[in-house]
């Protein structure tokens, strides 16, 4: 059985364990004080006594965030804070001082300081600005990631506009033609039937392509009834799928009591349609297909297993490398966007995982889990 996954992306990065801190200040006692409590929450952390040892530091070590304090024997705070940031933008800086008035706060806030500690503070708060300043970082990461392909991401939309609206012009005059025909011209009606057809498909076209570079809206995400989403599509499918539908017994086996998991409601759905609208393509000559959901509680907390399996015509071998990949079809209308569009959703934007199992002449099993708390670095 061939197997592929879709979790290139996937960053398991939020234990506390792997994350390194720099606490750059010269008054040692101090720095080994909080850095002896940020070790007991967990956290890798390492020291330097002046702006040199701190670039150095973050060269090496790479830490995700650095602890700054402004006043340094050797160089200017802003000068540390420049540099560091030349080497790794993504590094999140929180300042600890008790220099500085706001005019200066402004300054470094510009330059991409996340916070500022005025001392003396208590350990609760800079635990909270810690946790806080890991939060941005990795959000501000994981939106680099969707400028990947930072030319469709302006393309698309234009080139929907474009497409779309002469579309709807020829939808229009389409249904003029049609109720003014001779409905018992054979010839015109096939013809009316062909560019209805054609006009679906280029909207479903221009569709996928905005669904492909859609921002994420972190602020959709909420309780969801996977099981309440399978049968919904199960439901539908009779509706979206007329001829194929006939020729296809499907099965749902639903686990009662699953969990709800934290996700973003429409993009999950879109997600398990296009993995759905797949299996249905792979058996135009019939056959069965089964949904089951469940629960997995290793590791904790847990989540949500959802497995797809059709006894379609399955893939080759040499092509489970390329499922993922914007474009990659082996359709003769295909758009290769539905799967690229389910590892965004699934593994990107929900901390997820998509697994292809698939025998040529045999169908395909596609693997779907999902976290059931909101993952923590997204906000
Ligand atoms: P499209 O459906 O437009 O071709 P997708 O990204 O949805 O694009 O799928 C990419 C390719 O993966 C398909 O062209 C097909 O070769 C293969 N594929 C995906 N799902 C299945 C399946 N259930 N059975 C067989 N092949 C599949
Ligand atoms: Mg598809």
């Amino acid at each position: 059985m061939n197997t592929t996954n879709g979790d290139l992306a996937t960053s398991e990065k939020m234990e506390a364990g792997e994350r390194k801190i720099l606490i750059v200040d010269d008054n040692l006692e101090f720095a080994k004080t909080i850095a002896r409590n940020l070790e007991k929450e967990g956290f890798r952390v390492f020291i330097a006594p002046d702006g040199s040892t701190a670039i150095q530091k973050v060269s090496s070590e790479s830490p995700e965030l650095v602890l700054l304090d402004l006043k340094l024997p050797d160089i200017a705070g802003m000068d540390a804070l420049k540099r560091i940031k030349a080497i790794n933008e993504d590094t999140a800086i929180v300042i600890i001082t008790a220099y500085g008035g706001e005019q200066v706060a402004v300054d470094f806030m510009k330059a991409g300081v996340i916070d500022f500690l005025s001392k003396p503070f208590t350990f609760e708060d800079l635990l909270t600005a810690v946790k806080n300043a890991f939060k941005i970082h990795d959000a501000q990461v994981d939106d680099k990631r969707y400028e990947r392909f930072p030319h469709l991401e302006k393309f698309f939309p234009f080139l929907a506009h474009e497409i779309r609206n002469p579309l709807h012009a020829i939808g229009g005059a389409l249904a003029i033609i049609q109720r003014r025909s001779d409905s018992k011209d054979e010839l015109l009606n096939q013809s009316i039937e062909v560019i209805q057809e054609e006009v679906q498909h280029l909207n479903e076209f221009v569709q996928e392509c905005l669904d492909f570079v859609r921002p994420p809206s972190r602020s959709r995400f909420v309780e969801v009834d996977i099981n309440e989403v399978i049968s919904f599509i199960v439901d539908t499918m009779p509706h979206r799928f007329q001829e194929l539908c006939r020729k296809i017994r499907i099965t749902a086996d639903l686990v009662p009591e699953l969990p709800k998991v934290y996700a973003n409601y429409d993009e999950i759905k879109q997600a398990f349609l296009n993995i759905v609208r797949n299996a249905f393509e792979a058996m135009a000559e019939g056959g069965e297909f089964v949904v089951k959901t469940s629960f997995k509680s290793d590791p904790a907390p847990g989540g949500v297993e959802i497995v797809f399996v059709d006894h379609g015509i399955g893939m080759k071998e040499e092509n489970l490398q390329f499922l993922f990949h914007p474009f990659f079809t082996t359709k003769p209308r295909g758009t290769g966007l539905g799967l690229a569009i389910c590892q965004r959703i699934i593994v990107e934007r929900h901390r997820g995982k998509i697994r292809v199992q698939s025998e040529e002449g045999k169908g395909t099993t596609v693997t779907v889990e999902l976290p059931v708390e909101m993952p923590k670095d997204i906000s």
